[in-house]
């Protein structure tokens, strides 16, 4: 991860200004210089498939999103506090992709943020303050935040109030995930009692990335959260990753479980890269809150949020980008099964539309997590032009989660790719 300073003045500068909170990708840290669709172009002209980043989920510099902030950036920008179309034209058709019972939306800035906010929330709803979270999730980063991201603590354990559970799939529940799982969140919530805490909430991703990529079978949420409603908690979906029909089957992660949310929060590709996140909530929620405290975002949902936003929904509804993540990731799920076929190391396939993970094992024992390989993959790809990052437990978990915009052709090139990298590693 270093890099070699001596032989980048920009490195150094970056080294220089960020101190020990500096973390760039790869050894040799890129310098990119633009992007545009599911490609990112460096200095030196290399250009690298990008299947990390979803913030720029309808494309990198979408034309339609530029114009759009461009033209509100020139004509009115300002907090929310004075009345503008814009900005209800927007969440009106922002609540129109959401279940009618979460009429009230709140911007904000970051996922973290509207976490935040969310955790707020719920405590004040339930008079509780336990929180129940997956063993790996990543929910944010401010402080409240940071205490339901296991994998955000270098060290030590979520404190007492947060309890955790192990991430929805078959290694940790067997056939039964939905009964599993919620057998596990129901215990959490009984610990939680126990200790004095109770339960504001259960959080979850609801296509679980940081834990590794885990979707099915569609509807194993809905066990748990009737877990969590049936003691008095509420039930956060955190959309921040899953949303925005990334999944294909649906434009919201919880959608495919068939479950009602009190409170879902959002981010990342809301903007496209403009800063803009938020959560929808249940008016009676708010009303009680709001007689608390106030709440006020300086930047959240300002009208060039609003025109990132409105020019991203209408994207995704008019270019059909849905569709195209459910057509495109099944096909690029399907062929990287059939790669799996012919190569051990591969040892399963999952996820729903453009949202995949797969993981990889050891040669000589594929029951294995093999982050090393997961490393060496990763490296691997960066030299044959796509970019790609790991999530899981283990780091063993390759997180394919490109553009909604990809094509076939560019889902091959990454399955290509895979492969050549893979055959360059030898097993063993
Ligand atoms: N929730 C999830 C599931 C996330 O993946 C992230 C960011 N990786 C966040 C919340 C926090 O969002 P932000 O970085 O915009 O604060």
């Amino acid at each position: 991860r270093a890099g070699d300073a001596a032989a980048s003045p920009l490195l150094r500068r970056r080294q220089e200004n960020y101190g020990a909170a500096s973390v760039l990708f790869y050894r040799e840290p890129i310098e990119m210089a633009r992007a545009s669709g599911c490609w990112m172009e460096a200095a030196d002209g290399t250009r690298y498939l990008d299947f990390y980043n979803n913030v720029p989920s309808v494309g990198h510099c979408h034309p339609r999103v530029v114009a759009a902030v461009s033209r509100q950036m020139a004509t009115l920008n300002i907090h929310t506090r004075y009345l503008n179309p814009l900005i209800e034209d927007y969440l009106e058709r922002l609540k129109g992709h959401l279940p009618a019972h979460l009429g009230n939306v709140v911007m904000t800035c970051s996922g973290s943020e509207a976490n935040d906010l969310a955790m707020r929330i719920a405590t004040r709803t339930t008079g509780a303050s336990g929180f129940i979270v997956t063993e790996t999730a990543y929910h944010g980063n401010t402080r409240a935040v940071t205490e339901i991201s296991p994998s955000a603590l270098k060290q030590g354990a979520p404190p007492p109030h947060v309890r955790t559970v192990p991430a929805p799939s078959r290694a940790a529940y067997g056939d039964d995930v939905a009964g599993g799982f919620a057998a596990a969140v129901a215990a959490a919530a009984a610990a939680l009692a126990e200790d004095g805490h109770g339960v504001a909430a259960l959080i979850c991703d609801s296509i679980f990335s940081s834990d590794g990529v885990f979707a099915d079978p569609p509807g194993f949420l809905a066990a748990a959260v009737a877990a969590v409603h049936g003691v008095g908690g509420l039930y956060v979906a955190d959309e921040v990753q899953p949303g925005f029909a990334r999944s294909g089957d649906a434009f919201w992660g919880f959608q495919r479980h068939g479950v009602a949310p009190d409170i879902v929060t959002m981010g990342k590709p809301m903007g496209n890269g403009y800063p803009l996140a938020g959560l929808a909530v249940r008016p009676e929620l708010l009303t009680a809150f709001c007689e608390d405290v106030g709440y006020f975002n300086t930047f959240g949902g300002n009208p060039v949020a609003c025109a990132a936003g409105l020019a991203v929904l209408e994207v995704i509804e008019e270019s059909g980008l849905q569709a195209n993540a459910r057509d495109v990731g099944g096909y690029l799920g399907d062929r990287l099964r059939a790669l799996s076929a012919h190569d051990p190391r591969i040892t399963d396939v999952r996820g729903a539309g453009l949202f995949i993970g797969v993981d990889l094992g050891r040669a000589d024992d594929p029951a294995v997590p093999d982050a090393a390989l997961a490393s060496a993959v990763i490296n691997g790809l960066r030299d044959r032009r796509v970019l790609i990052g790991a999530a899981g437990r283990y780091g063993h978990t390759l997180k394919v989660r490109p553009p909604l915009c990809l094509s076939r052709d560019e889902a091959d090139f990454f399955v290509e790719a895979l492969a050549d990298a893979l055959a360059a590693l030898p097993p063993g």
